[in-house]
């Protein structure tokens, strides 16, 4: 099963961007291949917002963000995850608005062994307020719920925005790309869980950080498992085959991929090969894996 992926998203950067009737966005030009056209920062409510991940800790994204908040009031700053491209910019947003951070926690707080150290991680991001699954956010016009998906990392959270049955999927979901899960802070089996979660729910509309919404949810999603699942299957399938390392393995299962991805790709399968490991289905000794007999 093919994913649906939304390609066509042509950022005005720095421009605040009305996108339903709660719902405004504004895109930092900070693309990449992790980013797609760059970060989209989530603007919720009429005279009293909530932002839902800032952004990058990026000057010209800063004013940009400063000139699009003039004459409203920050009440909430949500944050989904610690990724550089995600919550620094919350820090100096709090110090010009008094906003209150809500979070799951810093990078690495979802794990069950404490936080480990990371690339790309926010180590210095701590929210005002620690939210768990279930927990509800209230703002003058607005009312979330928070979802907790760890997989992508481990303190991974979602907004639903219960006013219009939009979730806020951060790098949960993604319209354009799969995510990447990248252990020890993510964890493919968290990951699979964190998608059929949604899959449960009945929200109508999907809104990434990266990219454009996913406005028929229940079908791309599925898709989205089934990628994973695939992926595990293919794993399994070259292990079988005698590919005992995971150089062997991406070289086979990503051949059809850019090589420039093939680090990312190697992460992936890592992961694949951890949850595979924790389920007893695959051994490994000095780095070769092998099927559990
Ligand atoms: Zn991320």
């Amino acid at each position: 099963m093919a994913i649906p992926f939304i390609k066509e998203f042509e950022p005005q950067y720095g421009e605040l961007v009305r996108v339903s009737p709660l719902i405004s966005r504004i895109v930092a030009r900070n693309p990449g291949p992790f980013t797609f056209r760059g970060t989209g920062v989530y603007v919720v409510g009429h005279d009293e917002v909530a932002v839902i991940d800032p952004g990058p800790d990026m000057p010209e994204h800063l004013e940009a963000l400063k000139r699009a908040l003039a004459g409203r009031r920050v009440t909430h700053i949500l944050v989904t995850h610690c990724h550089s491209d995600h919550s620094p910019a919350a820090k100096p947003l709090k110090a010009w608005t008094g906003a209150t951070t809500y979070g799951f926690g810093p990078h690495g707080s979802g794990q069950d062994d404490g936080p480990k150290v990371e690339a790309g991680g926010d180590m210095d991001f701590v929210p005002d307020v620690r939210v768990k699954d279930g927990d509800i956010i209230r703002g003058k016009d607005f009312t979330f719920e928070c979802v907790y998906t760890p997989g992508h990392t481990s303190n991974h959270m979602c907004y639903a925005l219960k006013e219009e049955k939009a979730l806020f999927t951060g790098d949960h979901i993604m319209g354009w790309s799969t995510t990447v899960v990248t252990p020890p802070d993510g964890d493919m089996a968290d990951y699979i869980k964190s998608v059929e979660k949604l899959e449960a729910r009945d929200d109508r509309t999907l809104y990434p950080t990266h990219g454009a919404p996913v406005t028929d949810p229940k079908p791309f999603l599925a898709a989205y498992r089934e990628h994973r699942l695939d992926r595990e299957r293919q794993v399994l399938d070259a292990i079988r085959d005698g590919l005992t390392t995971i150089p062997k393995m991406v070289e086979r299962m990503y051949a059809a991929v850019d090589k420039g991805l093939w680090p990312a790709a190697s992460r992936s399968v890592l992961g694949h090969l951890i949850k595979l490991e924790r389920e007893g289905r695959v051994t490994n000794t000095g780095g070769a894996y092998r099927l559990a007999a």
